[in-house]
């Protein structure tokens, strides 16, 4: 495996004797947490296949692109718009980091009281072991929270890098700022790629990206039976890759498992014995590889059957309208459609506890484990009010605070398996 693109990896500058480290762990954890499971749906494949070959495959396909002339945009939050991207014919790709393999390079640059998913992004860029942060021609970052903003002025040493100013509130002055921030970004796409964003190729990227949001909604919406069709681990990896892939093939394979998984709920095939509890996921976000969670919620005794994160239900839910009109009208509709996501970054937020308790209602949780990635201040701190409103609703609630190291796992697997029992 891997080893026909090590010419490919050289000429990207990578760091290959350390990148060996890194591919030498991969199969291993990849076969402990997924292959492990059974009765898996078929239409998994493609996700195994993706991630057997996560640095051989795409990035190979986006350095055919470049060749031909086309941009990789590389971004870090469900922020970004992706339509003014891809109505440009530039490429995005996700560049967030999920495995503590990245951590030591960032905190060589980085306070260690960073969020690991900001140490782990920067140090994947520092130590040259991925392919995709050496690949993206521009990197574009946002105001969200106070760890990214200064990261993103060291990684500006190294990269071109475009900021987008994100609002810290949602009133209509600021949905209007950010609807000229939109603008302004296709801007800098347009120079970036050489190409103009007319109405039309915006209209046709609104299409593409909602298309692969409702797909990828489709598989969700699958999870709300009371036989599960799929896992909770299965349908994270779908949504981790989504960041990486083309999203009209996104779209397709999405659409494809979730034909499968339809078709399961017919016939009644499970892979959870009945009677297991059903867990809401909320908080931040879970950049691949991180299965940590998942893997050990539902090797005990419980399944993940939504996840309100950024690497879930934020990603795709809300469409932007496909109502069509000029420019200006198109950049305020996507402007409002981003508004809605609810991001712990924003004051207030009581939006997303709503979103929260109507998720844990639409998908008849037993409980709901609340996580925050380690030195994440915000979610850290929202996860007092989550708390108090997921009691008030009488849903059980858990909150837990994690990296990315495997140092606390048996601790979260007695506090999570507690919880379980709690639930009946
Ligand atoms: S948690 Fe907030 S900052 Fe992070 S990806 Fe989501 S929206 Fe962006
Ligand atoms: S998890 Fe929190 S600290 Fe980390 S990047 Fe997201 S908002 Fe920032």
């Amino acid at each position: 495996m891997m080893a026909n693109y090590r010419e490919m990896w050289e000429a990207l500058g990578m760091d290959l004797e350390n990148h060996d480290n890194l591919c030498a762990v991969l199969p291993d954890a990849f076969g402990d947490v997924y292959l492990s499971q059974e009765n898996r749906p078929e239409s998994m494949d493609f996700w195994d296949m993706v991630v057997a070959d996560i640095h051989g495959i795409r990035p190979a396909e986006l350095i055919e692109a470049q060749k031909d002339g086309k941009k990789v945009f590389g971004t870090f939050c469900v922020f970004v718009p992706d339509e003014v991207v891809i109505a440009a014919d530039g490429i995005v790709t996700g560049l967030c980091g999920g495995s503590q393999f990245w951590v030591p390079d960032g905190e060589k640059v980085l306070p260690k009281s960073t969020c690991p998913l900001i140490k782990a992004s920067v140090g994947a860029r520092l130590g040259k072991t991925c392919p995709f942060f050496r690949i993206a021609d521009m990197y574009v970052g946002e105001t969200t929270c106070d760890g990214k903003k200064k990261a993103w002025e060291i990684l500006g040493q190294d990269v071109p890098m475009h900021i987008m100013d994100i609002p810290q509130m949602k009133r209509e002055k600021d949905i209007a700022r950010w609807k000229e921030e939109i603008a302004d970004f296709a801007k800098v796409v347009e120079e970036t790629t050489g190409n103009e964003i007319t109405p039309e190729k915006l209209a046709d990227a609104i299409k593409i990206i909602n298309a692969k949001r409702r797909a990828m909604k489709r598989v969700y919406e699958a999870r709300k039976a009371d036989k599960l069709p799929i896992s909770g681990k299965d349908v994270l990896l779908m949504t981790q890759i989504a960041f990486f892939d083309d999203p009209q093939r996104c779209a397709q394979m999405c659409n494809r498992l979730a034909d499968e998984l339809e078709d399961r709920i017919e016939k009644g095939v499970s892979v959870f014995p009945e009677g297991t509890k059903r867990i809401l996921v909320s908080g931040t976000p879970m950049a691949i590889p991180n299965w940590k969670l998942h893997h050990i919620i539902e090797t005990s005794g419980a399944a993940v059957v939504c996840e309100e994160t950024c690497t879930g239900t934020r990603y795709f839910e809300n469409e932007v309208p496909e109502t069509g009109g000029s420019l200006d009208e198109q950049f305020a509709a996507i402007a409002d459609r981003y508004m809605k996501i609810n991001c712990a970054c924003f004051t207030p937020n009581t939006d997303r506890t709503k979103d929260i308790i109507r998720l844990a209602k639409e998908y008849k949780v037993d409980g709901v484990i609340d996580v925050n990635l380690k030195f994440c201040c915000l979610y850290d701190t929202e996860g007092y009010s989550v708390e108090q409103a997921l009691k008030e609703e009488g849903i059980p609630v858990l909150g837990i605070e994690t990296d990315y190291t495997d140092a606390d796992a048996e601790q979260l697997r007695t506090r999570i398996e507690a919880f379980v029992e709690m639930l009946g």
